[in-house]
């Protein structure tokens, strides 16, 4: 899509620090990171979210199977993974991504 950011970053026209890119997938660095490590993971074909991912479910386990490549190639062995689904849940960017955290012990329930 000629508008999406992320789509924008998939085709060089806009700058990110890539860390990890496959066929499917690629992911960068967040530029507001959350943790030490803060990477999204998404995938190469336009995609506006996880309710619309549902549609390709060979596409979404692209993405989430490269966490486990993604997770390595910034060094990390432990990880969270967030996925924010429409505007009231957080999602500010309509190109899927998977955020990818960690670089610091993460509690669970989140606080
Ligand atoms: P979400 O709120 O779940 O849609 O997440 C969107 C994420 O994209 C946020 O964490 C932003 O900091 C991040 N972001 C926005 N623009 C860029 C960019 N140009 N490069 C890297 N990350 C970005
Ligand atoms: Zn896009």
């Amino acid at each position: 899509m000629s508008d999406c950011l992320f789509c924008g970053i998939i085709a060089g026209t806009i700058p990110a620090d890539i860390v990890y890119e496959n066929d499917a997938v690629v992911a960068f660095r967040d530029i507001n990171p959350q943790a030490p490590t803060h990477v999204l993971v998404i995938p190469r074909t336009h995609t506006v979210d996880l309710v619309d991912a549902a549609a390709d479910p060979a596409r979404l386990g692209h993405v989430f199977a490269a966490c486990k490549d993604v997770a390595a190639a910034v060094g990390l062995s432990d990880f969270r993974t967030v996925v924010n689904n429409g505007a009231g849940a957080g999602q500010t960017v309509f190109h899927l991504h998977v955020h990818l955290l960690g670089g610091r012990p993460l509690s669970w329930p989140p606080g």
